[in-house]
C-alpha cells in the first residue's frame, strides 16, 4: 500500500498536469485534505508531506482533531460538512473556512459568532447543481439574493460556490455540472462586485477533480486519493 506522503505527491501531480493542460497559472488550484473519520495521526502524517489545508465534516470529531493538533503550525481547517444552526458557533471559532453555507440564517450566525478579533471566516455558498430534492445546497435562482444580503455581514467573506456533483454521473455531465458552477460564479461577480473577493470554486473530489480543474476549480477536495477508503461510518 503507498504511503499517505506518496500519495499527496502522485495527487499533486495530477492537479499540476490537469491545470497546466487547461493553461491556467500554476498554483491556481489547491489541494484540500478530506480527513474526516480519519484519525490525527493520518493528518500528522500529511502535515508532515507538506498539506496544510484539511476539510472536515463532522463537528465532534473535527473538534477533537483540531485539539489534538493545535501544536502544528500554519494548519488550517476547512468545515465542509453540512452546518446545522445549533453548531454555527462551534464552527465560527475553530475553522478559517465554510465551504458549506446554504442559507441566509447559517450566514448571519456564522458572522455574529465569529471573533472580530480574528480574520473574517471565508464561506462558500454550497450550490444544489443538479437541482436534486435529496441534496443540500442552495439551488442557482436563489444565489442572486443570497449573495446579495452575505455580502453586508461584517464578519465574513464570500469566497465563491461550492458543490458535489454526482460522482457517478457520465463525464460529460459532470463536466455540465462544473461549468454551470463557474459561469454561475462570474455571473455572480459581475452582478455583486462589492460581496466579496468571488474568487473560489470548490469542486472536485478524487474521481473527477481533473475535469473540475480543467472547469476552473481553485480548491479540490481530496479524501480517498491521499488516505485509502473510507472505514464505515458508524
Ligand atoms: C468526503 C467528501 C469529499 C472527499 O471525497 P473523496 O471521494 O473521498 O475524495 C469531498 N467533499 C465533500 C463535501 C465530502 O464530504
Amino acid at each position: 500500500m503507498s504511503s499517505i506522503a506518496d500519495n499527496i505527491g502522485s495527487v499533486t501531480r495530477r492537479i499540476q498536469k490537469a491545470t497546466l493542460q487547461a493553461g491556467r497559472e500554476p498554483g491556481a488550484v489547491q489541494l484540500l485534505a478530506v480527513s474526516k473519520a480519519r484519525p490525527p495521526d493520518d493528518l500528522h502524517e500529511a502535515y508532515a508531506a507538506g498539506q496544510r489545508a484539511f476539510g472536515e465534516s463532522y463537528l465532534q470529531e473535527a473538534l477533537a482533531k483540531i485539539e489534538a493538533l493545535a501544536d502544528l503550525d500554519g494548519i488550517e481547517w476547512h468545515f465542509i460538512g453540512p452546518v446545522q444552526s445549533n453548531k454555527t458557533r462551534q464552527i465560527a471559532s475553530a475553522f478559517s473556512w465554510v465551504h458549506s453555507v446554504d442559507r441566509l440564517k447559517i450566514a448571519r450566525r456564522l458572522s455574529e459568532q465569529r471573533d472580530p478579533g480574528m480574520p473574517p471566516l471565508n464561506i462558500c455558498l454550497q450550490v444544489n447543481i443538479n437541482e436534486e430534492d435529496s441534496k443540500s445546497g442552495s439551488r442557482i435562482t436563489e444565489l442572486p439574493e443570497l449573495v446579495a444580503a452575505i455580502g453586508e455581514l461584517p464578519n465574513l467573506k464570500l469566497r465563491g460556490l461550492m458543490a458535489i456533483p454526482d460522482p457517478d454521473q457520465p463525464e460529460a455531465e459532470l463536466r455540465t455540472s462544473f461549468r454551470k458552477l463557474a459561469n454561475t460564479l462570474k455571473q455572480l461577480k459581475t452582478d455583486y462586485p462589492d460581496a466579496g473577493p468571488l474568487d473560489t470554486l470548490s469542486m472536485g473530489m478524487s474521481g473527477d477533480l481533473d475535469i473540475a480543474i480543467a472547469e476552473g476549480a481553485t480548491w479540490v477536495r481530496v479524501g480517498t486519493a491521499l488516505f485509502g477508503k473510507r472505514p464505515a461510518k458508524s
